[in-house]
């Protein structure tokens, strides 16, 4: 089986969702599971139900106004009169599903109401292009990927469970068949709702493939494939006509945000190829990563982590900061549920950039405080090249005054910089 994954920027409209089902048609409908994200910044949407939601959970959060009028207006421009009705149902009984379990939940857990509602983007989008193959014609058939990616029950960023999962993927996948189903979102052992962390669909459309020993995975994006450096940020940019699976791997984990870094590791193991191309051109090669060469052409590839912290850190009295310390800083780094990107020590000093991705950084710094002198700095930037040369590194140098660090291995040179310029 091939599998195909759509994410949201490629289903934001109904122009995408066309697109979509004309991809498919010309690589052959056989055989072939299509994990979808929800449909444009849908995902950002749900997120602001789950804020209304904790401020006022009595109240029905006024998002979810928004989130239907937006998905009727794509059914509307999708299907015949006729056929829109069975699709806006179909919506808005999701809808209501969810305002009932607000109106009935009693938990307080923030990442389990979050897992609850915010799953529904993608729901409804693979709701909605399930109903337009059929209007098409054309055979498939809607899984609910919670009957398939079981998981843990830490609520959103859940770890998967394998087995489970690939028990539920043989027993729900026959091969042969056209699959429409959710990326992002699984479900732990009681069947609550979980999701896998912002992005996650890359890594569900790997996980399926692991599964079902799939022939290809390919992503759909809005670029031409995997480039040396965003283009939102860089350039001008290039593209990698062939990454191996582990300088891809090196690369997503670096911040490369055009494939989430969990999707690499499962199809490595199993080497089915990835492949990712663009939406708007689907003829084109685009990028494979596959064994082999780490990248062609060879070439220095740029990465930037934005909204980082810079936490320096110094003994009081001169001593060393030796390895009891280094751990116990790592402790809290975990409790506070910072992610360490890059760290530098000195005898008796120790700097650590981190991504304050769940905003607890004061926590940290008090705590921190109790032992060491602490400097922090806030809105940094995080720059890596891999595979640089010395162009590659006045390219950076030349637009960033102000360098707080720099890291240097054979392949790898990072930099934090305080106040980030756009190249
Ligand atoms: P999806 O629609 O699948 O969610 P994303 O928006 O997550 O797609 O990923 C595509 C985006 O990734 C591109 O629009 C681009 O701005 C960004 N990006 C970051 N790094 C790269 C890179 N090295 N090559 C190509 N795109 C990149
Ligand atoms: N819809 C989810 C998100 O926006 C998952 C994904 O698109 O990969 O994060
Ligand atoms: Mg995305």
């Amino acid at each position: 089986m091939k599998v195909f994954k759509f994410g949201g920027a490629s289903v934001k409209d109904a122009k995408g969702v066309r697109n979509l089902v004309e991809i498919v048609k010309d690589n052959g409908l056989q055989n072939t599971l299509i994990v979808v994200s929800a449909m444009g910044k849908m995902t950002n949407a749900f997120e602001e139900v789950v804020a209304q939601y904790m401020i006022a959970p009595k109240k029905t959060p006024e998002k979810l106004l928004d989130i239907a009028a937006y998905h009727l207006e794509i059914i509307e421009q999708l299907f015949e009169p006729q056929a829109q009705i069975g699709a806006k149902e179909q919506v808005s009984a999701w809808l209501e599903d969810l305002k009932i379990f607000l109106k009935r939940n009693k938990s307080p857990k923030q990442s389990f109401v979050y897992d609850q509602v915010v799953s529904h983007g993608e729901l409804l989008s693979t709701q909605i292009i399930q109903q337009y193959f059929q209007e098409q014609g054309l055979k498939s058939q809607w899984v609910d990927a919670r009957d398939c990616v079981k998981t843990d029950a830490y609520y959103r960023d859940a770890n998967l469970d394998w087995e489970a999962t690939k028990q539920a993927i043989d027993t729900q996948i026959k091969k042969g068949g056209t699959y429409i189903t959710q990326g992002f979102i699984g479900s732990d052992a009681n069947n609550n709702t979980t999701t896998l962390g912002r992005e996650g669909s890359d890594y569900t459309a790997a996980i399926f493939a692991y599964a079902l020993q799939a022939t290809s995975v390919t992503i759909w994006k809005d670029v031409p494939g995997v480039l040396n450096a965003d283009p939102r940020i860089f350039n001008p940019t290039q593209l990698l006509l062939h990454i191996s699976y582990r300088e891809a791997i090196e690369l997503a984990y670096y911040g490369a945000s055009v494939i989430h870094p969990k999707t690499i590791q499962p199809l490595q193991r199993k080497e089915i190829p990835l492949f990712v191309k663009p939406f708007n051109d689907p003829k084109q090669k685009g990028t494979v990563i596959t064994k082999g060469h780490p990248i062609v052409p060879q070439i220095p590839c740029f990465i930037v982590k934005q909204e980082q912290v810079l936490i320096e850190l110094a003994s009081r009295d001169f001593s060393f900061i030796i390895e009891e310390n280094i751990s116990e800083i790592f402790q809290l780094m975990h409790q506070y549920q910072m992610k360490v990107e890059l760290i530098q020590n000195s005898a008796i000093s120790f700097s650590v950039c981190v991504s304050n991705k769940y905003g607890r950084l004061e926590g940290l710094v008090n705590a921190l405080q109790a032992k060491f002198n602490v400097e922090v700095v806030v809105g940094v930037a995080l720059y890596t090249i891999r595979h640089f040369n010395q162009t590659a590194i006045d390219r950076i140098k030349n637009n960033e005054k102000k360098i707080l660090l720099e890291q240097r291995t054979q392949e790898t040179i990072q930099f934090v910089v305080a106040s980030p310029a756009v190249d």
